[in-house]
C-alpha cells in the first residue's frame, strides 16, 4: 500500500484554515484521503508523496489535452507578457468568440464568462428575458452547477410518487442555506421519457421559459439520449416558445469540435460550454442564437464579471481549440479509440473475474458502475449501482497508482495511449481480485 503520509498531514493543516479542507466540497470524497497533487504531465500526475498516478480524474474534466500541453502552456506564456487582465476589450476576445461561431452549429454570438455555474446563470436568465416566463424544466440525475435557482438534491427513486410526472413538491434544496423559494421556479422531470416531457409542456408552456439538459447525462450514468428523445425536444420547445438549452459543460469539446449538439446534428437555442474549453483555466461561455443574445446588446440581459475575457483565459481556449481542430479534429478519433481500448478492456476483466458491472461510454467519457442491472439507461437504474463498493475499488485503484473519481466517471485525455491503457487494465485486473 502507498503511504500518502504528506496528503494526510496538508488535510489536516487545510482544515485549520480552509474551509471544509478543500476548495470544492465535492473533493473532500476521495478516500482514504484528498488527495494533493505536487505536479502533472501529461496523462500522469505526483502527489506530495511523491507517488505518480495515470490521471482519469482530469481536474474533472478541463484536462482534454492532458497536464501541460505545450500548446497552451505557450499560449498562456505569450499572453502573460502583455498583461493579465484589462478590464478592456482585447482581441483575443474577437477571436474567441469568432472561432466557436465557426466551431459550434448553434453559435450565432458568444458571452463569455468565468465558470461553467455562470454560464448556466445567464442562459437561464437569457431565456426568462426572451420569453417573457419564469419556469424551468430539469431533469433527475442532471447537474447543471450550484447556483441557488438551479441546484437540487432530487429524491432517489424509492422516494418517487411515480416515474412520469415528478411533483415540484419533491424538489429538494441542494445545500444547506439555499432558498427554498429559489426553487419554486423549477419542473423536474426525469429524463428520456418523451411522454413525461410532452405531457408536462404542452399542460404548462404558458409558464415555460426553458428547458435545460445535458445531451448526455454525464453526471448520473454517462446515459445517451435515446433516439428521438433530443430531436422531439427540439419539436416541442421551437412549437411552444420554450428554449432550448443544452448544457454540455462536460460535452462541448469532449465530444466533438462541435459538441454534443454538432454531433447529434441537433440546434438547440442555447449551449453552454466550460471545462474542457479553457485546458485547465477558468472560462466558460454560452453561445446560441444572436436575436435571444441580443438581449445582452439591448441592455436587457446584464452580464458581469471583473475577470470575463481575461487574457489568460481567452488565450488558453484559443490554444485549446486550435490543438484540437488541426486536420480537422483527427484527434478525436485517436481519443475514442484509447477511450474504447480502456472500456472494452475493462468490460473484459469484469467477465473475466466474475464482476457484475457496466459501463457507459460517450466518446472520451464514461461511467463505471458495479451494478446487477442488465443496463443503465435511466436515473432509476443507475441508482441501483453499488457506490460503496465502487468508492473501495477508486481506493484500492489509487494505491495501483490509477487516479478516479470516486464516482465512477473516468475522463480520458488525447495525452493517453496504449502505454497507459495497458498499465490501467493490469491494475483493475489486480483490484478486481482483491474485491472477490
Ligand atoms: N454543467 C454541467 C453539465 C457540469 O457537469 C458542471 C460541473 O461539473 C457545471 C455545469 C458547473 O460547472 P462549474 O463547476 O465550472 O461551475
Amino acid at each position: 500500500m502507498r503511504t500518502l503520509d504528506q496528503s494526510s498531514a496538508h488535510y489536516v493543516e487545510s482544515q485549520v484554515f480552509l474551509a471544509g479542507g478543500v476548495a470544492s466540497s465535492l473533493r473532500s470524497a476521495m478516500k482514504p484521503v484528498p488527495l494533493f497533487a505536487a505536479e502533472g504531465s501529461g496523462p500522469r500526475l505526483q502527489d506530495a508523496d511523491g507517488h505518480e498516478y495515470i490521471d482519469y480524474l482530469l481536474g474533472y474534466g478541463p484536462l482534454l489535452l492532458g497536464h501541460g500541453h505545450q500548446a497552451i502552456v505557450s499560449g498562456i506564456h505569450e499572453a502573460l507578457k502583455r498583461g493579465t487582465t484589462f478590464g478592456l476589450q482585447h482581441i483575443g476576445e474577437i477571436e474567441l468568440a469568432r472561432r466557436l461561431t465557426e466551431l459550434l452549429p448553434c453559435a450565432e454570438q458568444v458571452a463569455i464568462s468565468g465558470s461553467g455555474t455562470e454560464a448556466v446563470m445567464l442562459a437561464l436568465r437569457l431565456a426568462r428575458a426572451h420569453t417573457g416566463k419564469r419556469k424551468i424544466v430539469r431533469f433527475h440525475g442532471h447537474y447543471h452547477g450550484w447556483a441557488d435557482s438551479i441546484f437540487t438534491s432530487f429524491p432517489s427513486s424509492d422516494m418517487r410518487q411515480s416515474d412520469s410526472v415528478v411533483s415540484t413538491d419533491l424538489i429538494l434544496p441542494g445545500t444547506g442555506g439555499q432558498s427554498q423559494l429559489a426553487l419554486e421556479d423549477i419542473i423536474l422531470l426525469p429524463w428520456n421519457d418523451p411522454e413525461a416531457l410532452e405531457v408536462t409542456l404542452r399542460q404548462n408552456h404558458g409558464e415555460i421559459a426553458a428547458i435545460i439538459s445535458e445531451p448526455v447525462m454525464c453526471n448520473s450514468g454517462c446515459i445517451l439520449p435515446k433516439p428521438g428523445y433530443l430531436e422531439r425536444m427540439r419539436e416541442l420547445t421551437e412549437e411552444l416558445d420554450i428554449v432550448m438549452i443544452l448544457d454540455e459543460v462536460i460535452t462541448g469539446f469532449r465530444l466533438g469540435l462541435g459538441g454534443a449538439h454538432g454531433k447529434f446534428g441537433l440546434k438547440p437555442d442555447l449551449v453552454t460550454i466550460g471545462k474542457a474549453l479553457g485546458g485547465g483555466i477558468a472560462i466558460s461561455a454560452v453561445v446560441g442564437r444572436k436575436d435571444i443574445m441580443d438581449l445582452i446588446a439591448s441592455g436587457t440581459v446584464s452580464h458581469l464579471g471583473t475577470l470575463n475575457g481575461n487574457c489568460i483565459a481567452t488565450a488558453a481556449a484559443l490554444a485549446t481549440i486550435s490543438e484540437l481542430s488541426k486536420d480537422g479534429g483527427a484527434v478525436y478519433s485517436r481519443l475514442e479509440q484509447t477511450a474504447s481500448q480502456l472500456v472494452e478492456g475493462i468490460r473484459g476483466l469484469f467477465a473475466k473475474n466474475g464482476i457484475a458491472g457496466i459501463i457507459n461510454q460517450a466518446g472520451a467519457v464514461f461511467h463505471m458502475m458495479f451494478t446487477r442491472e442488465l443496463k443503465v439507461d435511466d436515473f432509476a437504474s443507475f441508482n441501483q449501482r453499488d457506490v460503496a463498493r465502487y468508492a473501495e475499488f477508486a481506493a484500492y485503484l489509487l494505491h495501483e497508482g490509477i487516479l478516479v473519481r470516486p464516482n465512477g466517471l473516468w475522463y480520458v485525455s488525447t495525452a493517453h495511449g496504449l502505454r497507459e491503457v495497458d498499465e490501467t487494465l493490469a491494475a483493475v485486473d489486480r483490484v478486481f481480485q482483491k474485491l472477490q
